[in-house]
């Protein structure tokens, strides 16, 4: 769909590709993420879907409720405390019938030692990486582009480990150009892309690049400014964006538009990827309402 904010310069058009509304739980790049796993997992005969994320995770809900809803079991290994298997994400995954187990920090870092440790603790186990990340993931995202999006001159996506990214990268031609726009501090995000599509056997046309500046303080901090414009783009486009990735990525997207980067007759699509039950955690951790 096109959207029209008052930000957006003369003579360049901004769509919107509503992933979020693909399913009514798994939102977004996480069901896209899952969907080529679970097929796999069920051709292989696996009876429980494992893996990892923090207390707040999106892939943790959605693997809970995907998993559910293909008829696996499933367990979530969880960086934090106990204390927060009743925050919101947690209760939802618990609903679904997620077995949770919970890992300190220092453990967490070391994820093939806390598989081979619990491995036996299921029948037929199926392992799946933090934020669901692997190459079908990879495949899955590839999806997302259809002839709508090969209209566009630019595909604008947000970044946290990449896979959607490198899914719009392997299914794009060399002309339109895949901006990422990274939810964590840090500069690492090219040689993983990079190395990503590699391994996974994808081609490159080398036509992306991932922005480092639009990460408000780092992964899953807010600002005043940050908020302000996600409410903002609720009243006039009526689209909720998420606080961890899409409300960052549009608005940086804003900044860089009125930087004056595209050129005039560009045609951009951001990629609204889902994430709004992170809402919950911003509620119970720094007491912030999604805009009404
Ligand atoms: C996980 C997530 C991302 C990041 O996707 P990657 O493939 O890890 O880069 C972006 N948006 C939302 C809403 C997410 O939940």
């Amino acid at each position: 769909m096109e959207l029209n904010p008052p930000w957006v310069p003369q003579g360049i058009r901004l769509y919107m590709r509503r992933e979020d509304v693909i399913h009514p739980h798994v939102s977004g790049n996480k069901w896209r993420k899952l969907d080529l796993n679970l097929e796999e997992a069920a051709r292989q005969g696996a009876k429980t879907l494992v893996t990892f994320g923090g207390a707040f995770s999106n892939h943790i809900y959605a693997t809970a409720a995907a998993a559910q809803e293909a008829g696996f079991a499933s367990a979530g290994i969880i960086r934090g405390e106990p204390s927060s298997a009743d925050n919101a994400t947690l209760s939802f995954a618990r609903s679904c019938g997620m077995e949770l187990i919970f890992a300190g920090r220092t453990d967490y870092r070391d994820k093939a030692t806390l598989a081979e440790k619990f491995k036996d603790r299921w029948e037929r186990p199926c392992f799946l990486p933090e934020g669901g990340t692997n190459c079908l993931a990879i495949k899955g995202c590839a999806k997302i582009v259809d002839d709508s999006l090969l209209d566009m001159d630019v595909i604008v996506v947000p970044f946290g480990t990449g896979g959607t990214m490198a899914g719009l990268i392997a299914s794009t031609p060399g002309r339109i150009r895949i901006l990422g726009i990274s939810a964590l501090k840090g500069d690492f995000p090219k040689a993983t892309v990079a190395q990503l599509l590699e391994s996974c056997g994808e081609r490159d046309h080398n036509n992306w690049e991932v922005d480092l500046h639009g990460h408000e303080g780092g992964y899953a901090r807010v600002t005043e400014p940050l908020l302000d414009f996600i409410r903002d783009f609720r009243h006039s486009q009526d689209i909720l964006l998420d606080p961890v990735y899409t409300g960052k990525m549009m608005f940086r997207l804003k900044d860089l538009m009125q930087q004056g980067i595209f050129e005039p007759g560009t045609r951009i699509c951001a990629i609204h990827t889902g994430g709004l039950q992170g809402w919950a955690g911003m509620k119970e951790r720094f007491g912030i309402d999604p805009p009404a």
